[in-house]
């Protein structure tokens, strides 16, 4: 490679130029030498190069005042040794000096053995940065009752995703301009670099330092999304989510995630179900619990009563001399299984209500009624402090 021309040189401007003249020079030789004009031109391609240099140097307040005290070294460090694209850990290649592009001539030497390229483990290596990705998938949590988890419910979801910019359809260029190929790595957005490392020269493969890995450049940023390609948006949509669905249950709206990138498919919504806990019911997977409380009177002489259920007021007769405490299952009362026409069950204990505050008449009335009580009549109270006396031997 010829030796490096000054920049100013290089894109035909004078050493006072203002930053409109030197922006208004580079576009110019974009123009002219631009890698899509002149497909297969290894020349152009190189003169695009220098140019790419020279103008990200004067363009920049800070690298154009140090070129201009100090010349080339005054913004490479590692000026005189190549491209030195800042890969690995193995530091600079001070002193080596002379050489245009030492990646170009270890690239010429190491391309007889082949496969040099690829040694990794030294560099990054990459994936093509323009390979299809598919978007991410979103959580969101949506909170819904007892009832209508048992019931089905539509539920609206809002979530914040990535979605490709509608002004420049994903490629982050300004609406009529078009993202160039990084005329560093030739759009695969990796270099090969070669070090030397004692002896040996290594050559390696690391991100493009230029783009960034991206293989593009862009030169005017999309304003919609800063040259980002995509943009963050509210998304809201209507789902309707199953009878019997249960706590910690997750359903997924296909493709409604995050935007793929390169035409790569788009992520999911991942929907998770939080139930709130209801007062009266309780749920272990299908079947319903609850306690119902009935009157010591119903619970001594039975009774139809009215048991709350999901589906509303359910009829059951409770038998004379029910127990406190005792369970009855209302069979297929319960909540739908998920996606199937079968329900669960539902189990009420009930629970015996002892009447409270009783006036001195009512305690007397409830004193002669216990007395006239007879053996018969006593149930599992009186077989319990049996059954006591039995284990504790008195
Ligand atoms: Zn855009
Ligand atoms: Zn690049």
């Amino acid at each position: 490679m010829a030796e490096k021309r000054d920049y100013y040189e290089v894109l035909g401007v004078s050493k006072s130029a203002t930053d409109a003249e030197i922006k208004k020079a580079y576009h110019a030789m974009v123009k002219k030498y631009h890698p899509d004009l002149h497909p297969d031109d290894k020349e152009a391609e190189e003169k695009m190069k220098e140019v790419n240099e020279a103008y990200d140097v004067l363009s920049d307040k800070d690298k154009r005042a140090k070129y201009d005290r100090a010349g080339f070294a005054g913004v490479d460090p590692s000026y005189g040794a190549g491209s030195g694209a800042g890969a690995g850990g193995f530091g600079g290649f001070g002193g080596m000096g002379g050489f245009g592009d030492i990646g170009d001539i270890f690239g010429d030497i190491f391309s007889g053995f082949g496969g040099f390229g690829g040694m990794g483990g030294f560099g990054q290596s990459r994936q093509n940065p323009n390979a299809p990705r598919r978007g991410q998938d979103i959580r969101t949590d949506v909170q819904i009752s007892f009832m209508d988890a048992c019931k089905g419910v539509d539920v609206t979801v809002r979530v914040n995703r990535n979605e490709k910019c509608p002004q420049c359809h994903g490629s982050g260029a300004r609406p009529g301009t078009s993202p160039e190929t990084c005329p560093d790595c030739r759009g695969t957005g990796s270099v090969r670099t070669a070090q030397r490392f004692g002896g040996a020269v290594i050559q390696s493969t690391s991100v493009c330092p230029r783009c960034r890995g991206t293989g593009r450049i862009i030169r005017e940023v999309c304003p919609g999304c800063s040259g980002q390609g995509v943009v963050r948006r509210p998304f809201t949509k209507t789902v309707s989510i199953p009878r019997g669905v249960d706590n910690g249950n997750t359903d997924r709206i296909t493709g409604e995630g995050d935007c793929g990138i390169n035409g790569g498919e788009n992520g999911d919504i991942i929907i998770r179900i939080n139930v709130k806990p209801d007062e009266m019911f309780e749920r272990e997977g299908s079947d319903i619990y609850s306690e119902v409380p009935i009157s010591y009177l119903q619970a001594a002489l039975g009774d139809e009563i009215t048991v709350p259920t999901i589906d509303g007021g359910e009829k059951f007769r409770i038998p004379p001399g029910t127990q406190n405490g005792t369970v009855f299952v209302l069979r297929n009362k319960g909540v739908y299984k998920l996606y199937r026409p079968t329900r669960g069950d539902h189990h009420f204990a009930v629970r015996v209500d002892v009447p409270k505050n009783l006036n001195r008449r009512q305690a007397e009335l409830l004193k002669a009624f216990d007395d006239s009580l007879e053996e018969r009549n006593k149930s599992d109270r009186k077989n319990i402090f049996d059954r006591m006396t039995g284990k504790f031997g008195k």
